[in-house]
């Protein structure tokens, strides 16, 4: 039994603890309620309820364990932020499940009592927006506790003076592990519990347990974890919580190439947070230093969806050369539960310190504006009726739409084109920040890649991601 292999083993055998029930991360409070009916006290859970939002749905305050040191994790006190509530519910099923990890479940639940509250703040979740119902930042209110889901926090922290506690949040993709193309897919932070930033016993425990885990991490993504600033916000629950004795540690889950739903990330956490569990029932925390957690690097916000590198643009006929940022925003669909992507432009000029999900080098391309195919469209059917390659290999990247067959905003996944409707005569057509223009970038008067929405296409390669948008 060590660390190492256990969290070989989780990351091995996931699937079988894997929660199914989620299939996006806009769940909402009425989706977990059955998850949490399920957990069962002859699998050693307690379910009690914490108390209420302000909309009155039901917070679980959920118990498993019987050892003496006293862990609390919560999550999503940020409605828009689900990654760890999901990684929370695999781990239930965890500790639901035996099999071969049985001496690592035995370790951390005779060592250990653990007090989950997953969903913190529901009333955000119903929304997918951060603040609660109240519009007020939970992360603000550990002082003043305007928020019932403040003060439900805060008397669970003063009832149970937990040992440790985990903080779970998401953070944006952009961030990075410093000055580095790698994004911070999950960055820690033990936080300060004052101005000086000082380091006592509770914090520096903090800070080896996150040097453990973030061992653990280099080894499944190296260079992709980072350390969040440490700057002391005295409104803040994890400052507050660090200082009122409880050694703290914040988990903010970031971006990882080609998961939008965050469902790498989330098992990542849910590794993370095993592994530290069982760091901490075995104090193999205290092998690890606080030079090892200063080592981690500071997160920086280097990262976008798309940069167009040294692309020769015009201006009213004079020629200069930028490079080009396009980052995308997500916009909720009406069913609450998808999105689909906008694009804009974020940035043009020197952005070498910038880096892309994905980058083109325009040095040898030429640039120009996407075209409006002439002949108009009366159905999807039809749009699906014609050679799309063909279309993109002569720079078409819009289409007249006077069908009534799509209302919505995005356009479905297999047409690459954005519709123009009504009075609309073509997208952005200027590189201007907030823009969203389509670009063609071709080699020797061949179209290579068309961008469009801020998704790169090619003539010839099947749609595997993104959307175009309806006008
Ligand atoms: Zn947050």
């Amino acid at each position: 039994m060590n660390r190492k292999a256990f969290v070989a083993a989780l990351q091995r055998q996931y699937e079988t603890y894997r929660e199914p029930y989620f299939t996006s991360r806009r769940f909402k409070h009425a989706d977990i309620q059955p998850l949490i009916a399920a957990l069962s006290p002859d699998k050693g859970f307690s379910v009690k309820e914490l108390g209420f939002s302000t909309e009155k749905r039901v917070i679980h305050h959920i118990q498993l364990g019987k050892g003496a040191t006293k862990v609390l994790l919560w999550s999503q006190m940020h409605g828009d932020e689900a990654t760890a509530t999901m990684a929370l519910f695999d781990i239930f099923r965890f500790f639901s499940a035996s099999d071969e990890l049985d001496s690592y479940r035995k370790v951390i639940l005779d060592s250990l009592s653990l007090h989950f509250v997953p969903m913190l703040n529901p009333d955000g979740a119903e929304v997918f927006k951060r603040r609660t119902a109240l519009d007020i930042d939970m992360n603000r209110d550990a002082l003043r506790l305007v928020n019932p889901e403040s003060r439900l926090l805060k008397s669970l922290c003063d009832e149970l003076n937990a040992d440790f506690g985990f903080n779970l949040h998401d953070q944006h993709t952009r961030y990075t592990a410093y000055y580095t193309p790698k994004p911070a897919t999950i960055s820690f932070l033990a936080p300060a519990y004052n101005a000086a930033k000082e380091v006592n016993p509770v914090r520096e425990r903090a800070m080896r347990l996150i040097a453990a885990m973030n061992e653990d991490l280099q080894s499944i993504i190296p260079g992709q974890v980072a350390k969040y600033n440490d700057e002391f916000e005295p409104r803040a629950f994890g400052d507050n919580i660090q200082k009122w004795g409880t050694s703290t540690v914040l988990i903010e889950s970031g971006g990882y190439p080609d998961d939008p739903e965050k469902f790498y990330i989330r098992q990542l956490n849910f590794i993370a947070i095993l592994s530290a569990l069982y760091a901490i029932a075995q104090k193999e925390y205290e092998q690890h230093t606080t030079e090892q957690y200063w080592a981690i690097p500071e997160n920086r916000m280097q990262l976008r969806h798309l940069v167009l590198r040294n692309a020769l643009l015009d201006f009213n006929g004079t020629a200069y050369r930028a490079d080009i940022s396009f980052d995308i925003r997500e916009r909720m669909k009406a069913d609450g539960r998808s999105f689909y992507y906008q694009c804009f432009v974020d940035d043009i000029g020197d952005l070498s310190t910038l880096y892309g999900y994905r980058e083109i080098d325009c040095t040898n391309l030429q640039v120009s504006f996407g075209k409006v195919y002439p002949e108009e469209m009366y159905s999807l059917d039809q749009i699906r009726k014609l050679n799309f390659s063909r279309l993109l290999a002569e720079g078409y990247t819009a289409l007249r739409y006077k069908g009534q067959d799509w209302q919505e905003k995005d356009v479905p996944a297999d047409i690459p084109f954005n519709l123009l409707r009504g009075n609309h005569t073509r997208p952005d057509d200027a590189v201007s920040i907030e823009q969203n223009p389509d670009l063609v970038l071709a080699e020797n008067d061949k179209v290579r890649y068309l961008i469009i929405n801020g998704f790169v296409r090619e003539p010839d390669v099947q749609l595997s991601k993104g959307n175009a948008l309806s006008y």
